[in-house]
């Protein structure tokens, strides 16, 4: 039997598993991290499994171990999250990007499509992550984005500068950021869980003004409805990401807004978790 202070890849592996409960992929997804090696070198574990880890990174590692057995997103202790193919810096300081919501990245390059020069906003873009894949996918998009948090901004700003994308980052309260702007289409992954929600204990390490909004869940998804007809052109489109259980509120807020084509998106679940509408085109005459 190996001291604590000296164990082989396999057996840390294995201990990680058992004494903290972990995914076997997450666990070795946090030893490459500690090894400095890339995630996707998994196979490089396996044919250095009986490698011996010496104290230090063998402290490391345990120590990761531990912060993700409190609930911490793998994400904040590696820094980064691949979000649609790009590296994004994530930390505490920031929503950890979900998968789920490259569902919304995919609708709103779908609505685009057809669009030379789009001019698009996302509103509460926490660490860039929509706003960098839209621009980055499509060079000739006129991206901006609003968060009312400036360290997400700062987070966000200097995703963008790694990735060398160009973004308009803009400080304030939802719309209320800028008021000249005109936009083809505005998307959004606002907070929307509900405050007394049980399922906000499991996501305490994550900024909770990323994630509540009131009662319902939708206080700032109502807030966005309401502003959005303001800012964009007749016949544009408002894509709103929520949750699982929030798709026929958001349907009828989007109606009574007067938006059109109301139509959903589900995400990797097959959970209806993105709704939409469209401004009608004759909304400037008749509003
Ligand atoms: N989808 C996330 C969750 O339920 C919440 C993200 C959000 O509130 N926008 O964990």
């Amino acid at each position: 039997m190996n001291s604590q202070s000296n164990q082989r890849i396999a057996e840390a592996l294995r201990t990680a598993a058992q004494q903290h409960s972990l995914e076997r992929l997450e666990a070795q997804w946090l030893l490459l991290y500690i090894l400095g090696r890339p995630a996707h070198d998994r196979t490089w574990l396996l044919t250095h499994d009986t490698d011996t880890l010496d104290a230090a990174t063998l402290a490391a590692f345990t120590a990761c171990c531990q912060r993700r057995a409190n609930g911490e997103p793998l994400a904040y202790i590696t820094g980064y999250k691949e979000f649609f193919g790009l590296n994004l810096h994530v930390d505490a300081r920031v929503l950890d990007p979900r998968a789920d919501t490259e569902t919304l990245v995919d609708w709103g390059l779908a609505v685009m499509a057809d669009w030379p020069r789009p001019r698009v906003l996302d509103l509460g873009t926490g660490s860039g992550a929509i706003a960098l894949a839209l621009a980055h996918t499509r060079p000739d998009a006129q991206v901006s984005a609003v968060d009312a948090s400036g360290n997400a901004l700062t987070v966000a700003q200097a995703n963008a500068d790694r990735l060398g994308l160009r973004v308009q980052w803009l400080r304030g309260d939802w719309l209320h950021a800028q008021h000249t702007h005109s936009y083809d289409l505005i998307v959004s992954n606002p907070p929307y869980i509900p405050s007394a929600d049980p399922h906000l204990a499991a996501l305490t390490h994550e900024p909770l003004n990323a994630l509540a909004s009131g009662v319902d869940g939708l206080d700032d998804i109502r807030q966005i409805i309401q502003q959005a007809p303001a800012h964009l052109q007749p016949g544009g489109w408002l894509l709103l990401e929520h949750g699982y259980d929030q798709a026929e509120a958001v349907h009828s807020l989007l109606v009574a807004q007067g938006f059109t084509a109301v139509q959903h998106r589900l995400d990797l679940a097959g959970i209806t978790r993105c709704t939409g509408g469209q401004l009608s085109t004759a909304w400037a005459t008749v509003k």
